[in-house]
């Protein structure tokens, strides 16, 4: 059986990890959360003092960037990889409001993507993979077979972003979440450097209005259209 590459790309918390794993689940495929990258180096920034609320040192993080080793190790447990920055386990630190507030400001340093750009696409050589981020369909596997863009309102999306917070006992009111959805979709979609798009040959979901199961059935058919065709 041919293996293909996903690529699924989208606004923040467009739920594209939870059908990216299932999809992974499903066809015994590698899944990769290219956003737990850019949260570590986010992570890594604040803990080195170049990122706090009043400034940004890009200068020294780039300088930096050299020991930073990310690597995703598998726990069979949870079912997915957890994210390691340099030989320890971040999982838990990178989903903090924190890290959320920052992240887009590193994400649009060139010398981060292309670092991580290329770590991913070594990941990905074997194909068997569904990947997700902002940039898969577009700049880190262009020739992908199969591309998803995941769009939903901001403000469903912060509905589900501060569902998930309360569940991990953060309490962060709604207001400031849908705050940070808004202000990541902007410069996600603004920056210079890969800037968040619809790649041609995207397919387009908008999952405001579906389940989980409705959204999994509907990829999981065009999956295996592309795979009949293959085979
Ligand atoms: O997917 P997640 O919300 O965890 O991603 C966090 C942030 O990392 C995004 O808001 C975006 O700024 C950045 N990102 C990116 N390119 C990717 C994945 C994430 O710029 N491929």
């Amino acid at each position: 059986m041919k293996k293909i590459t996903i690529a699924i790309d989208g606004y923040s918390s467009t739920g594209k990890s939870t059908l990216a794993k299932q999809l992974a689940k499903h066809l015994g495929y590698v899944y990769v959360d290219t956003g737990a990258m850019y949260r570590a180096v986010t992570y890594f920034a604040m803990q080195h003092g170049y990122i706090n609320a009043e400034s940004f040192d890009k200068q020294s993080l780039i300088l930096a960037l050299p020991s930073v080793q990310l690597e995703f190790h598998f726990n069979a447990d949870l079912g997915f990889a957890e994210m390691y920055l340099n030989g320890t386990n971040v999982e838990h630190e990178i989903r903090t409001i924190e890290v959320s507030n920052f992240v887009s400001k590193i994400a649009e340093v060139s010398e981060v993507r292309s670092k991580l750009v290329e770590q991913q696409q070594q990941m990905g050589k074997g194909k068997g993979i569904v990947m997700d981020g902002r940039d898969i369909g577009t700049v880190v596997f262009p020739k992908a077979e199969l591309k998803i863009f995941m769009t939903a309102s901001p403000e469903t999306r912060a509905q589900r972003r501060f569902d998930e917070l309360q569940s991990k006992g953060q309490n962060v009111p709604y207001e400031d979440v849908l705050k940070n959805v808004q202000e990541r979709d902007y410069i996600d979609t603004h920056r210079e450097d890969s800037p968040l798009l619809i790649a041609e040959d995207a397919v387009e979901i908008d999952n405001s209005y579906l389940t989980r199961e409705e959204q999994f059935e509907a990829v999981l058919s065009l999956v295996n259209e592309y795979l009949q065709d293959l085979n």
